[in-house]
């Protein structure tokens, strides 16, 4: 019997910048041997809105374990356009920082995305991945999600996507697969520490006090903190949350609902947002709403992983 993290080419690996695709990268990567063949790419999509801490957790897996990443962020959607034209290669240092893929893509659509209709997912991360690999000249590859083997649910349906055969890629799950769950994650980045005290002592200490973590070093993120900064797909007082540690941030998204003319929730503006967060009293809402985050691990289901939509 094959190791169920063992990966075939054409292959591509969807890395999102959390824990959990990174756990399974690592595993991956240990039963190909330390590295992995020339048709298997490990891809990071870069939507320009990403927290800070993702963007050096992406570099840092990079260049601890030794794995070529493909940092890629979109560019074009034109249909005359060549696939190859449609995204760029960039690197930790010439990512975008100021949202600039995502901004132009809401220029050329026109449009705000929301809850509903979830383009940013498609365009900035699903789709990208499925240029790069076109633009290498794959026909058919294998798509690796990184679910776990504690939502099923989800995992159903990207079985049930395979069974429509509507794509040129087939998905596959190793970590469900595997049987490996969140406790699994939490374990292998926090061992006996809670998740909140391996932050803290980040926050308290700077990234090095990693160092004292099993794999010594560390997203430096709480669980929900993950992906673009202020996603709509978040619930509304995970937003306030957020806003009130970085008060300036809803500034990008109101200019963006401005500019997409709509908001990005049917609910609220981010005005009204922003304003509710500078009012209202500040709430430590500490572990109450633990919520994976890791936008595009399961193409465009607005289910996976992007945060819950909180009451
Ligand atoms: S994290 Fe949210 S805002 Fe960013 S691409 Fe995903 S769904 Fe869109």
């Amino acid at each position: 019997m094959k190791h169920p993290y063992h990966i075939e080419g054409p292959a591509l690996i969807s890395f999102s910048g959390g824990r959990t695709s990174a756990y399974m990268l690592k595993q991956m990567l240990d039963a190909a041997g330390g590295a992995f063949a020339p048709d298997v790419h490990v891809v990071f999509c870069n939507t320009g809105r990403e927290r800070e801490e993702t963007l050096r957790f992406v570099h840092e897996c990079q260049v601890r374990w030794g794995v070529p990443i493909h940092w890629l962020e979109w560019r074009d959607r034109r249909k005359g356009t060549p696939v190859e034209q449609r995204f760029e290669e960039v690197g930790y240092n010439s990512a975008s920082r100021n949202g600039e893929p995502f901004e132009a893509l809401i220029r050329s659509k026109k449009s705000t995305p929301n809850a509903v209709s979830r383009w940013c997912t498609q365009h900035l991360k699903v789709q990208v991945c499925a240029n790069f690999m076109e633009a290498r000249g794959y026909k058919f590859w294998t798509n690796v999600i990184g679910l776990r083997a504690d939502e099923l649910r989800r995992a159903v349906k990207k079985d049930r996507q395979n069974e429509e055969g509507k794509s040129p890629w087939t998905n596959v799950m190793p970590m469900v697969r595997a049987g490996h769950t969140n406790d699994d994650v939490r374990r292998f980045w926090f061992g006996n520490m809670t998740p909140t005290d391996a932050v803290q002592i980040q926050k308290d200490f700077g990234p090095s006090a990693a160092i004292t973590l099993p794999q010594r070093f560390d997203l430096g993120l709480e669980e929900w903190e993950g992906n673009c900064k202020l996603c709509m797909m978040l619930g509304y007082q995970v937003l306030l949350h957020r806003i009130r540690r970085d008060p300036d941030e809803p500034l990008w998204w109101s200019r963006m609902e401005r500019i997409g003319k709509g908001t990005f929730t049917t609910e609220y503006s981010y005005e009204d947002l922003r304003r509710a967060a500078l009012t209202s009293p500040l709430l430590d809402l500490g572990d109450n709403f633990s919520s994976d985050a890791e936008c595009g691990v399961g193409g465009v289901d607005a289910s996976i992983r992007c945060g819950r939509k909180a009451a």
